[in-house]
């Protein structure tokens, strides 16, 4: 059952958009080769407990997983999602994709980034940008009375007309009181099938895009979910309430923008197809 939010519970959700948002733009300041993906998560933690929230993912549990060890999920290059923090030493030219949750107040915020450490390379910066605007595709096409698979539809249309991939295996989902709420939001689909999704609604959507094979394998551990051919992939999320007028971007990467000069999908002489 898809929980539409009162006008007060929407003021919570807001709340906990922008904290998420704020902890992204901490993590961003930080990003450079050499720093661990260990040491983005500890200052990740430290934000949002210092902000009265508690991470979201750490101590997540799935599927009979262990517990989530982290606050963020950190993704580097072939990694797509679900990534845990450890020792390995960002490098030049890694592709890292960031996704962190919170809990504030009783409610949810979720978003995810990917960055270039360093200089992208023209294909990654090109990756970037093509899921990014999916992501913005997939934001425009939530409007009252439209159904999850018109969202899934044009961001499957943007990636596959690039030549990308796109995950099935991961969607994206409502938020709120609940981390992951009905409906869910994948990123492919058709136009005029699926869930409605009405006003007072509010969904992540979350492309991820691999710039081969849409298939993924699993790592080990049990949450590492990786391309199957070892392409890199990117992943933007963010959390959108729908309105009676236009969508309502909950999260923003406005911080992240202040710190990172140059974010990938800003590059030039990267074309569409
Ligand atoms: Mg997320
Ligand atoms: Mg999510």
């Amino acid at each position: 059952m898809v929980h539409l939010k009162s006008e007060r519970e929407l003021e919570l959700v807001r709340a906990s958009a922008d904290l998420v948002s704020r902890t992204l733009g901490e993590v961003a300041r930080c990003i450079a080769p050499g720093v661990t993906t260990l040491e983005l998560d500890d200052i990740a933690e430290q934000f949002v407990r210092d902000n009265g929230a508690e991470p979201a993912f750490k101590g997540y549990v799935a599927n009979g997983l262990p517990p989530f060890p982290a606050t963020l999920c950190v993704s580097v290059n072939d990694a797509v999602v679900h990534g845990i923090p450890d020792r390995y030493c960002l490098r030049e030219g890694d592709l890292v994709s960031i996704d962190c949750g919170v809990r504030l107040n009783g409610f949810y915020g979720d978003s995810a980034y990917t960055f270039a450490v360093g200089e992208a390379s023209d294909e990654d910066a090109r990756l970037c940008r093509i899921t990014f605007e999916a992501l913005n595709l997939g934001m425009a096409a939530a409007q009252d009375s439209a159904r999850v698979g018109d969202i899934g539809h044009i961001v499957q249309r943007h990636c596959e007309a690039a030549g990308y991939g796109v995950v099935r295996e991961l969607v994206g989902h409502g938020i709120g009181r609940k981390l992951h709420e009905d409906p869910q939001v994948p990123n492919v689909g058709r136009p005029g099938r699926g869930r409605r999704i009405r006003c007072g609604a509010t969904i992540c959507i979350e492309p991820m895009v691999n710039r081969g094979t849409s298939h993924v394998t699993t790592d080990e551990d049990g949450w590492t979910i990786r391309t199957a051919d070892g392409t890199p992939s990117a992943h933007y999320e963010h959390m959108v309430a729908i309105t009676l007028d236009q969508p309502e971007i909950l999260t923003t990467f406005a911080y992240i923008e202040e710190v990172v000069e140059q974010p990938p999908y800003w590059l030039g002489n990267v074309t569409h197809d």
